[in-house]
């Protein structure tokens, strides 16, 4: 993904509630580099982000991923970041957006070794195409992530449930689902029960119950099965969050992966084993989640 424009963000404390946020801005081009080298977010992965999905210039669902890029800032003693400053921030770089889809990253850092100031830039590019993956449905491989349910719990510095930028494991994983002939990975706990996917989360139908595992176990709650969810319920389904075994992915009725960028990916086999690709509802699906939301 090639940005198309980029602003670097001077974050500002939380609490600061000045009429505009505009000289905190300054444009910055995204091709010519831009990060001194002691900077940690390139030297250590420290610090976090979040992607939102941008349709016909209009940002979703921009509320809960900023309340998540305060969670994870919580989580890793990042200072809180002021809302209403990357609110602004948003809205600038999406006037920059076409019609169609595209993608903004919000990037906020420990910043430079040394220093005592957090970094954060913002940056908006066009979308991949993935007409594929949500009609024709992605295979995924499972993996094991090599911790049990409780580890969440027990090892908080662990970050699990903070959306950071190291994501060399979770990269390794994609690699490692096509090695084993997947299009995708679905990570799995030591004792047995389904995660969430490198980019995603994970959703099951059974019957007309839809579920996801909680975001206790460790995962990202991800704003688009919140939002997917909202919308199943007032369409009359249940939902729940719950702790799913391996085994109830491949006997699902039908399986989403659900992501900002990608939207809903039906599962089309499981560790080579194919399971039923709903076309319909994965159509109507994303038919909703490319509507503008809140
Ligand atoms: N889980 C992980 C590990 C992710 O990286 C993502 C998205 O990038 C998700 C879940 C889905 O989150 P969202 O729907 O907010 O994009």
């Amino acid at each position: 993904m090639v940005s198309r424009f980029a602003l670097r963000i001077d974050p500002v404390a939380s609490d600061d509630r000045r009429d505009s946020f505009a000289d905190t801005f300054r444009p910055i081009d995204p091709h010519a580099p831009a990060l001194p080298v002691g900077e940690l977010s390139a030297q250590r992965g420290d610090g976090i982000f979040e992607s939102l999905g941008v349709v016909d210039g209009h940002p979703q669902e921009v509320g809960p991923h900023l309340e998540r890029l305060a969670h994870s800032a919580g989580l890793c003693d990042l200072p809180a970041p002021n809302i209403p400053q990357w609110r602004e921030a948003i809205a600038r770089v999406v006037q920059k957006a076409g019609t169609g889809e595209s993608v903004v990253k919000l990037i906020y850092s420990r910043g430079v070794e040394g220093g005592d100031a957090a970094t954060a830039w913002i940056t908006l590019a066009d979308a991949p195409d993935n007409a594929r993956a949500r009609t024709e449905g992605v295979r995924i491989s499972t993996l094991d992530r090599g911790y049990a349910l409780d580890v969440p719990a027990r090892a908080p510095w662990l970050l699990l449930g903070a959306k950071t930028l190291s994501y060399a494991t979770n990269m390794a994983a994609i690699r490692e689902a096509k090695r084993r002939g997947a299009d995708d990975a679905v990570f799995v706990s030591s004792d047995g029960y389904v995660l969430e996917a490198p980019t995603a989360s994970v959703v099951l139908r059974l019957g007309d119950r839809f579920v996801t595992p909680a975001p206790s176990a460790g995962i990202l709650h991800g704003t688009t099965q919140l939002s997917l969810f909202a919308y199943l319920e007032e369409r009359g389904f249940d939902t729940a969050y719950d702790m799913i075994a391996v085994s109830d992915l491949g006997g699902a009725d039908a399986a989403w992966l659900l992501s900002s960028v990608r939207l809903a990916a039906p599962i089309s086999a499981v560790d080579g084993w194919p399971i039923p690709v709903d076309r319909a509802l994965s159509d109507e699906l994303n038919a909703y989640l490319l509507t503008p939301r809140e």
